[in-house]
């Protein structure tokens, strides 16, 4: 349809345009013509010049026509990719919309792999030519015919490799006429899964919550169901039943998961259920899987996509169900570039897609507790654990009562459990929330603590960390240093002590206490990849390792049968702080970490060290009563008008010059627009009031359920100009207070 608004070429006659989105921050897309030859349906990706470079980019619709035709550059080409589909592009502009970022920022995230823009290259291999003249055999000749004769056509590394020859003999075979080259089907990236294997029998309740959920699928459709149960009490089981559902409607699945490490046994389950592996989207893939992935998932092949958030980016060519499992965790929310929550914009490609959604968790976030309440969400409830195993029961130790030396931190009664534990037969994991050696390292001397030099930050002490040796860490930055020798401050020899514990240094307190026990320790910096947490996973399943001593890592979602003790280090850990969500995430950890007790047959026991035996937090654990906490934390976020009942905004200015960023802040207090039901706090310094060199501020903005958040900030921001080095991040419903 020829755009109103265009002008006319010099032939008279209005050029055909189109706006392309181009993967970069800019405002919105660009107006292009498009040459006679082509057709480029809306959605396709074209090449186009941009400056003198040309780019890729996403027919987005017709032309805004603001471009005056002289001007217009053409379309270069069309690429031979599936064009992302009406509901991706809808998706990506809602998502830039909500987050106020550009929309070219949010399309970056769903081509994030240019390599699978074009067709995937041919593999060529050789096969007998039928009108080979005659040729000189040899025996090395003779082995490659043969081969070829009774088998497919082969490549010239399978061959060389089968055959046992050289390269040289295969390419003399073909240019003297013998072989010929032809392209190989490609393999397919995965199978297919099998949906009509039969899963498990299913309890009574898992069977009634399994038909509730197929039923959601079968009536299509948009809705949130939530999936709430105890952990072990087979939630997992549960959900593949919804994935088989839709499997058995040809559409795609999409599974989230907050962490890579999770997936590892996540896949064997889904493999023991469906007889293959899924598609698996992550940081750590290689390019090649990367482009095949992506091309997978544009052309439905990819059947069920297991992933971490950005997986919702992928461009689906019939998505039918998305799975959130662990919906509370923070990992689902994203910090850089573009600051989003990927489970609450899963609810959203589930409603433009008009799909079911399903967030599972044994601990689900206020937010989502809130919607199922409130009727927004439907809710399904798995009380009790698989197979009669029970709870574990939670005791409280006091710490303060305690009474431990300086350099020690298991307490009597914490031992006394391991020694029994041990004895029996069962398997321990002491859980401490903390990397490294010591979270903080001082000078005896004089005082001095090692701090880094970009960040608001303590420097992290390391000793174990795999082929680094001992060393200092900034856990935001990645800055490091080997240990000094002498105190940066007072010049003092060797009078650094290091203070409190890390998981290393628990794992040494571990050791004297118990030498014959087998120890691992589980921490994001030990187990780098899937492979290693597949790895260790595997040796803790085969009693190969009496005591875990683990981070947050270890803490979700494994299923541990020998596990009987869980050993809550320093429960107070995530307690301080002041951010909003600290005692619902102190709570959703240990609870989750606690789950990881006693999940077969034998009871499982937790025991949970605090100085503030009496916080909400922990009465709930013991008590077992979530509810009781749930309700207890509502109220107080109702009544300071937090959210879920109200909405947050944070503002996050920085640059390298401080001067810089302190004369923006006073010019955005200066432009804050009036609203009704709004209140801006600040600015004040970010409590990281220097990170990786860059000194932050901090607005925070607090509105009304109801306000339109999202244009008062742009309001706000239209009436300030951010010069060259300054940054404004606008992070909506922020759950990091950094
Ligand atoms: P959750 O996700 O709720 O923590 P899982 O789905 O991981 O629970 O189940 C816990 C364990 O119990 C797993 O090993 C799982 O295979 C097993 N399980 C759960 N339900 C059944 C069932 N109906 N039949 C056999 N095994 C089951
Ligand atoms: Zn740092």
């Amino acid at each position: 349809m020829p755009n109103p608004h265009a002008r006319s070429g010099d032939d008279g006659k209005a050029r055909r345009r189109v706006g392309v989105l181009l993967p970069l921050p800019l405002t919105g897309p660009y107006d292009y013509a498009v040459p006679d030859d082509m057709d480029p349906a809306p959605g396709s990706f074209v090449l186009v010049p941009l400056g003198n470079r040309e780019r890729i980019g996403v027919v987005w619709g017709d032309g805004a026509g603001d471009v005056a035709d002289d001007k217009l550059k053409d379309i270069t080409a069309c690429l031979e990719a599936p064009p992302l589909p009406d509901v991706s592009r809808a998706f990506i502009d809602w998502v830039a919309r909500y987050t106020v970022t550009a929309p070219g920022a949010v399309l970056r995230m769903a081509m994030s792999v240019p390599g699978a823009l074009v067709p995937p290259k041919p593999v060529m291999g050789y096969e007998l030519d039928p009108h080979a003249p005659e040729v000189r055999f040899t025996r090395a000749r003779r082995r490659v015919i043969n081969l070829l004769a009774e088998g497919p056509p082969m490549t010239l590394g399978d061959l060389t490799r089968e055959a046992g020859v050289g390269a040289s003999v295969i390419k003399g075979l073909a240019s003297a006429g013998g072989l010929r080259a032809v392209e190989l089907a490609a393999a397919p990236l995965v199978a297919e899964p099998d949906w009509q294997r039969p899963g498990p029998d299913l309890s009574p309740d898992q069977l009634s919550a399994a038909a509730e959920l197929r039923s959601r699928i079968v009536d299509d459709g948009f809705s949130v169901t939530l999936l709430d149960g105890v952990p072990g009490s087979g939630k997992t089981e549960v959900y593949f039943e919804a994935v088989a559902e839709t499997l058995a409607k040809g559409r795609q699945v999409l599974v989230l998961l907050p962490e890579i490490a999770l997936t590892a046994q996540w896949l064997s389950r889904f493999r023991d259920r469906f007889g293959t592996a899924p598609a698996s989207w992550h940081s750590e893939l290689g390019q090649s899987k990367r482009r095949a992935t992506w091309r997978a998932v544009a052309t439905g092949e990819a059947r069920v996509v297991v992933g971490a958030r950005s997986a919702l980016f992928l461009p689906y060519a019939d998505l039918g169900l998305i799975v959130i499992d662990e919906e509370h965790d923070a990992a689902f929310k994203q910090e850089d570039g573009v600051v989003y929550n990927a489970r609450d914009m899963a609810v959203v490609r589930g409603r433009l897609g008009d799909i079911p959604v399903i967030p599972v968790s044994a601990t689900p976030s206020l937010e989502t507790l809130t919607n199922a309440r409130d009727g927004r969400y439907s809710g399904l409830h798995l009380p009790a654990r698989h197979a009669g195993a029970s709870l574990p029961d939670v005791d409280v130790i006091d710490m303060r009562a305690a009474g431990l030396p300086a350099g020690q931190w298991i307490s009597p009664q914490m031992k006394e459990a391991l020694r029994e534990t041990f004895e029996a037969g069962g398997q321990a994991l002491l859980f401490l929330n903390r990397r490294g050696y010591a979270p903080l390292t001082l000078c005896r001397k004089c005082g001095h603590r090692m701090q880094c030099p970009r960040c608001t930050a303590w420097l992290v002490e390391h000793r174990y960390s795999v082929g680094r040796g001992w060393r200092l860490q900034c856990h935001h930055c990645g800055f490091h240093m080997s240990a000094p020798e002498t105190c940066p401050a007072c010049e003092a020899e060797e009078s650094f002590v290091a203070c409190g514990p890390g998981v290393e240094r628990l794992a040494e307190e571990v050791e004297a206490l118990f030498p014959e026990a087998r120890r691992a320790i589980a921490a994001s910096d030990t187990l780098t990849g899937p492979g290693a947490a597949e790895d260790l996973v595997r040796r803790i399943e085969d009693h190969e390792v009496d005591i875990i001593i683990g981070t947050q890592i270890i803490a979700k979602g494994y299923h541990f049968p020998l596990l009987t003790l869980v050993g809550v280090v320093d429960a107070d850990i995530g307690l301080t702080g002041g951010d909003l969500r600290a005692a619902e995430r102190t709570y959703q950890l240990l609870y989750q970490v606690a789950g990881r007790a006693g999940r077969a047959q034998a009871p499982g026991r937790v025991l949970v060290q605090t100085f503030s035996p009496d916080h909400s937090v922990m009465k709930a654990l013991v008590s077992g009563r979530r509810d009781d906490f749930i309700e207890a934390e509502s109220e107080a976020r109702r009544s300071a008008g937090m959210p879920p009942f109200g909405r947050l905004v944070a503002l996050i200015l920085s640059d390298r010059d401080e001067a810089r960023v302190d004369a923006l802040a006073r010019e955005l207090a200066r432009a804050i627009p009036r609203a009704g039901e709004v209140q801006v706090l600040g600015p004040a310094p970010a409590p990281l009031a220097l990170l990786r060199g860059r000194h932050r501020r901090r607005f925070l903005v607090m509105a009304g359920r109801g306000v339109k958040v999202q244009a008062f900030i742009r309001q706000w921001l239209g009436r300030v100009r951010v010069s060259g080095g300054s940054r404004v991040t606008v992070d909506i419903d922020p759950y990091s207070f950094l």
